[in-house]
């Protein structure tokens, strides 16, 4: 098949939002249009409250769809969905980051009542750096939430971005009956969908037959057309603009055209841009690469899945492909759709899917594969860490697990390995984003890798990246270390957050950054 008419029809996107502002719910609903799951409640929310990792880990063992799966599939209107699930703790999110680097469309969950939460902020400012389109579902509409012009205000206040009302909900004396599309200007009248656990009748017809124009909607709708808060494709394409789209996904209300606006208006997948600024074209030979590695995902299996997004011709299975880090070659024999528990062997797939490359042992996150024409794509951002803890092993007859199962879990990126240059493999720091990081890092090396391990807080309170023409210089300054990231990557790090600043003002010529981008 043709890989560009595949691709074409392809649309791979993730959802980002604050924990509890219906992700899971709206997943779920999805699901449920497509027909790729019959009842609500198949789907379990990832989200961990509790904070310990062994209830993490626990929760991940009883895992439901979401849980465990990377990637859903599904089709909707000769449409195919990958959508990339981004994981919900907010102490664990460097994960969901990388994940970001997969898609290229996301949908922005934003709890009406809430409006724009601290969570939902961060994810927007990795893909407003990255450009990734978002399309904005206002949720819970069902529930008493401020006016809706005051919740766009919140969206363009809060993350600067101009917000474009596509739908509008009408809310006559606080219940919400239904929202007019304002592209057609229709008004679509919701039934009762049994509490959301069915599609729910769906009527619509020209808003101006169905309500009052005088009314409150009407008002809003006339201003709205003053205004011109119309979408601007370009500008959405570009990141700039966000079509919102208002509704409540426990009710079933405003999900379909949602998931149609997800089909309509999200790009499909497109050349991607490589390490040379070359781009890569859908149709060239294959190429893909890592966003994800676990390991242990069933603890029935114990393999290690790489999860590879296809970026350009057709991946087959069986094909030698090549490792542009190392020119190895791997043979992708065993490669997986992953849904739930379920398997499923994939043969063919096209770009903008998702394949789990099985025991494929060398690759790691940020690995491009290709087939033909040699190709790298630029590795997803790594953010610099925040918590630092030196890790020694507790039982020193287990040296050899300990060091397997820390070069496991920094190529998963559950935690980063930091190595002083004169120390080496002695005392390696681990360093994390969140706190949750150390506790899945240290359970998983006793539990998995059979090597328990003692932590010591380290003094450190920051960290960044720098180059080796600022390490010479770094080195001779006061509370400041330099150590190594297993990529080779020199990182500055700090005794306090007031040394970083001041180092930061006192010698601008040094290389620092927060973010990592290669
Ligand atoms: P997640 O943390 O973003 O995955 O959020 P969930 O989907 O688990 O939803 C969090 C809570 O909000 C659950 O109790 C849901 O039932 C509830 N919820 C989700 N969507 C809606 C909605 O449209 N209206 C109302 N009233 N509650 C909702």
């Amino acid at each position: 098949m043709d890989p560009q008419r595949e691709a074409a029809r392809r649309r791979t996107f993730a959802i980002i939002s604050h924990p509890d502002a219906g992700k899971t719910t709206l997943t779920e609903k999805f699901l449920l249009y497509s027909g790729a799951i019959q009842e609500a409640g198949a789907v379990k929310s990832r989200k961990v409250e509790r904070s310990t990792a062994s209830d993490w880990l626990e929760l991940e063992q009883k895992r439901g769809i979401s849980v465990s799966s990377a990637v859903m599939r599904f089709e909707h209107d000769g449409h195919v969905f990958n959508l990339l699930d981004t994981p919900g703790h907010r102490d664990f999110s460097e994960d969901t980051y990388r994940v970001l680097s997969g898609v290229d469309a996301a949908v922005m969950v934003i709890d009406a009542v809430n409006g724009v939460e601290p969570q939902t902020e961060k994810l927007y400012a990795v893909c407003r750096r990255r450009g990734t389109p978002i399309i904005t579902f206002v949720n819970k509409m069902d529930r008493p939430a401020p006016e809706p012009l005051e919740i766009l205000d919140d969206i363009e206040a809060k993350l600067g971005i101009d917000a474009h009302p596509v739908t509008w909900p009408v809310v006559p004396e606080g219940r919400f009956t239904g929202v007019v599309d304002r592209r057609d200007a229709s008004f679509h009248a919701y039934g009762d969908s049994a509490h959301g656990s069915r599609a729910g009748a769906e009527s619509s017809e020209p808003w101006r037959d169905a309500l009052d124009p005088s009314g409150m909607a009407g008002e809003e709708l006339a201003l709205l057309d003053e205004l011109g808060k119309d979408v601007d494709v370009k500008r959405f394409l570009a990141g700039e603009s966000t079509p919102v789209f208002f509704g409540s996904a426990l009710a079933n209300f405003g999900v379909r055209l949602l998931l149609d606006a997800v089909a309509g208006l999200a790009p499909p997948p497109g050349p991607r841009e490589t390490r040379d600024g070359d781009r890569r074209a859908i149709d060239d030979p294959f190429s893909g690469f890592v966003f994800k590695v676990q390991a242990n995902l069933d603890p029935r299996h114990r393999d290690r899945l790489a999860f590879v997004r296809v970026c350009s011709g057709t991946f087959e299975r069986g094909t030698a492909l090549t490792c542009a880090r190392n020119g190895k070659r791997v043979v992708a024999k065993y490669a997986h759709q992953v849904f739930g528990r379920e398997r499923e062997t994939v043969d063919v797939a096209y770009p903008g899917d998702i394949v789990g490359l099985v025991n494929a042992t060398d690759l790691r996150i940020g690995d491009t594969l290709f087939d033909g024409a040699r190709v790298e794509f630029p590795p997803p951002p790594t953010f610099t860490p925040e918590h630092f803890s030196v890790c020694t092993p507790a039982d020193r007859s287990k040296v050899k697990q300990f060091r397997r199962g820390l070069e496991q879990l920094d190529q998963e990126g559950v935690i980063q390995v930091l190595r002083h240059p004169d120390l080496g493999d002695q005392e390696p720091l681990l360093a994390a984003v969140g706190q949750l990081q150390f506790d899945v890092a240290t359970w998983r090396l006793e539990h998995e890798f059979g090597a328990p391990v003692r932590l010591r807080a380290a003094t450190y309170e920051s960290a960044r990246a720098t180059d080796e023409a600022s390490v010479p210089k770094l080195r001779t300054l006061r509370d400041v270390s330099v150590y190594y990231r297993s990529d080779d990557v020199p990182m500055a790090l700090f005794r306090s957050r007031w040394v970083a600043e001041r180092v930061r003002a006192d010698h601008p010529e040094l290389r620092l950054d927060n973010v990592v981008f290669s």
